[in-house]
């Protein structure tokens, strides 16, 4: 009769401040001791792995934001010196750059 093995993984129970071995089924084997699929170290380091995967993801998106955010006043400016340069050539609301040069330049200001 095979012995039914327990999880090694030792638990904190903040109520009676004392740790505790997980009374969980130990199916699986790492390094000769053994862990319930909830303890597993191995499926543990991936979630990890994925979770900053994520946050980095996530990081560097706010990074490129944060980046656009502080280029804005000057992007505005920019945007407002093309958009004179356009008209004093002839740019007319036919031409789609200049138009869409415009309306860029009024959502920016809030005047769309
Ligand atoms: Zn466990």
């Amino acid at each position: 009769m095979a012995t039914k093995l327990q999880c090694s993984e030792s638990i904190y129970d903040s109520y009676t401040m004392r740790f505790h071995r997980c009374s969980r089924s130990g199916s699986i084997e790492r390094d000769g001791k053994h862990y319930c699929k909830r303890h597993d170290p191995v499926a543990i380091a991936e979630k990890r792995k994925a979770k900053k995967e994520k946050d980095d993801q996530k990081w560097n998106a706010n990074c490129a934001k944060w980046r656009l955010d502080g280029a804005a006043p000057k992007l505005l400016a920019a945007c407002k010196s093309a958009a004179s340069l356009l008209r004093r050539l002839g740019g007319t609301n036919h031409d789609p750059e200049y138009t869409e040069l415009l309306e860029a330049i009024a959502e920016a200001e809030g005047k769309k």
